[in-house]
């Protein structure tokens, strides 16, 4: 380790389609604007070519610069990928996100739904102001293992596998429990929950009985299971008593749009896809073909996506100022919001993607003040 006194951490933004690049530009003006104000490294975001509109003029969808920038950065940012009508020619869609978890081993895709004064009241119970859970996906097997390997018999039969292995389950079990402790420091619910159909397939049971043993590992771990239909209903009928969640790649993909629906929708749903060595973070969702060019989308998602990344390089670079950085820009887009200041178009409100953006940097001088 150098002397130097700010250290520089590199960034590999992937903006992407759609309205990945519109939510891209508003995250890479707050992180420049929080930086100025704030203390510790600086981050070097330097863009790269990846995703569908790039396949389009290219022929190729992630480019081996893109990836090799992917895996030499500090950290990976990540609009959005995908367009309609630009295909590969079986006809399936251009996802690059998906090659890039397997790529880079990030398997526990970490969906944080937590409701804040501003955000719409989706359910009707008072209750629903105390959701505050984490949807933990396994994303380099389960069901999405078909990918590329369905079977068609014919034009009569059609065959996907889901793939479970002990390997796969132990570390994104591994994962959400450390994530529970953490949430038990904060002084936050923190019972796990494993979600499966453990009642119908043997690969279910299996990862059922993989996430009983390694929960028999942390005897302060509090854990419990779910059926994925029986937590479907739970999510809507009472989403506030759930903690961490962990579930099948599948599933996983499934409940974390109803679990942003239980927020608003999906504009206020950040990601983080974490691996081993890596983090990617990225907005729950898409591309959303029908409102881009429009300047439309609601950028929340994407800089709630930052934070998360400020908060998972605070802890792998062991600086705290990241942290604080990224208190400093959660807060500004609570007061945004809470005050009105700012209604996203998502929720029926006036503001655009600039709006929200100008709104959150505007709030962060005085917000620096507080929280540092
Ligand atoms: P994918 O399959 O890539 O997840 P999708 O087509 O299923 O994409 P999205 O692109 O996430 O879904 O869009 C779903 C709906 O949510 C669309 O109506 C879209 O306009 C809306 N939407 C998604 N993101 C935002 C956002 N940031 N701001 C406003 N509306 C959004």
């Amino acid at each position: 380790m150098g002397t130097t006194t700010t250290q520089v951490l590199e960034v590999a933004v992937l903006p992407g389609d759609g309205i990945g690049k519109e939510v891209m530009a508003s995250c890479l003006e707050i992180l420049r604007v929080a930086e100025a104000v704030s203390g510790g490294p600086s981050l070097e975001c330097k863009k790269y070519d990846a995703g569908a509109q790039y396949y389009a003029q290219s022929g190729d969808a992630l480019p081996a610069a893109t990836l090799k920038a992917c895996r030499q950065s500090d950290a990976i940012l990540f609009g959005a990928m995908g367009w309609p009508d630009i295909r590969h020619a079986d006809g399936t869609e251009i996802i690059p996100q998906l090659d890039l978890r397997m790529e880079l081993g990030l398997y526990a895709g970490v969906r944080p739904i937590r409701w804040f004064p501003g955000l719409p009241q989706v359910l009707s119970d008072p209750r629903a102001k105390e959701i505050d859970f984490v949807l933990v996906r396994e994303q380099t097997e389960g069901l999405f293992y078909a990918r590329g390997r369905g079977r068609l018999d014919g034009d009569s039969e059609a065959y996907d596998t889901m793939q479970i292995t002990r390997a796969g389950t132990q570390r994104v079990t591994a994962f959400a429990l450390e994530l529970a402790r953490q949430r038990r420091e904060q002084g936050k619910g923190h019972r796990v929950t494993c979600v499966d159909k453990a009642n119908v397939f043997a690969s279910m049971a299996f990862f059922r009985k993989v996430f009983d043993e390694e929960v028999a590992k942390h005897p302060a771990a509090i854990a419990d299971h779910a059926y994925v239909d029986a937590m479907a209903l739970t999510m809507v009928k009472k989403p506030w008593t759930l903690d961490v969640l962990v579930t099948e790649n599948m599933f996983g993909d499934i409940l974390s749009d109803l679990a942003a629906g239980l927020i608003g929708g999906m504009g206020m749903a950040p990601s983080g896809d974490i691996g081993d060595k890596h983090g990617l973070f990225q907005p729950a969702h898409g591309t959303a073909p029908d409102i881009a060019g429009q300047g439309k989308a609601n950028p929340c998602a994407m800089l709630l996506s930052g934070v998360m990344m400020l908060d998972w390089l605070a802890i792998k670079t062991g600086e705290p100022q990241l942290a604080t950085r990224a208190r400093i820009i959660e807060t500004a887009i609570e007061k945004v919001l809470s005050s009105g200041q700012a209604v996203p178009m998502e929720y029926g409100g006036t503001a655009g993607t600039d709006d929200v953006t100008k709104a959150v940097a505007d709030a962060i001088p005085a917000v620096m003040r507080q929280v540092a």
